[in-house]
């Protein structure tokens, strides 16, 4: 399971890159470890909204650093969770 996990997180996207997504990519780790200053999570959290392949390497990092830190005793499966996040953002549009 978490072999897969990690072949999944290795697929970056790279088909966005903007100077928004770079800064976000620089966010992430702040972010996800909590330490981001407010700006800097406002920022993150307006990108997120739109833009897809963000929102996923997001989401894809949340559950990483569930898995390192031991949070998370049962795996998600990486694709299904993307496709319901893909659906779900579609929905909206
Ligand atoms: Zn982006």
């Amino acid at each position: 399971m978490e072999s897969k996990f990690t072949e999944m997180y290795q697929k970056e996207p790279a088909d966005e890159k903007d100077g928004a997504c770079g800064q976000v990519a620089d966010l992430l780790d702040s972010v996800v470890d909590g330490e981001a200053s407010a700006e800097e999570q406002s920022f993150f959290n307006s990108h997120l909204e739109e833009c897809v392949s963000c929102f996923e390497n997001h989401q894809k990092q949340k559950l990483l650093k569930s898995l390192i830190s031991g949070h998370l005793k049962r795996v998600i499966v990486p694709e299904s969770l993307a496709l319901t996040i893909k659906a779900k953002i579609q929905e909206t549009i």
